[in-house]
């Protein structure tokens, strides 16, 4: 998987399609990710207690990973990441711009 937690991604595809967030989880057995405050569902929770009123939540759930492309600040879109190896460590550079990401 190319991305990390903490990249920032635009969704490409879907009904948040066009929607930017920072990965907070990332699943990479299943091949999806937990953006921040996108592909949100409701949640209904039980009142725990007589008296108390039920809460509905709203969760971000994974999104696919093939459904979301890193943002490039500088292109201003979702690029492509290709991959660079500089000095000792491998660096992710954006296809479009070439610069590092
Ligand atoms: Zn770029």
């Amino acid at each position: 998987m190319k991305l990390k937690k903490n990249d920032n991604v635009i969704v490409i595809a879907g009904k948040d399609k066009g929607k930017k967030g920072k990965i907070v989880r990332i699943f990479p057995v299943d091949g999806r990710v937990i953006v921040e405050g996108l592909n949100l569902r409701k949640k209904r929770q039980r009142p725990k207690k007589q008296g108390e009123k039920g809460q509905t939540l709203e969760m971000a759930h994974p999104l696919e990973v093939s459904n979301v492309q890193l943002f490039c600040a500088s292109c201003g879109k979702g690029v492509r990441v290709g991959a660079k190896v500089g000095g000792k460590k491998k660096i992710r550079i954006c296809r479009g711009c070439g610069k590092e990401i």
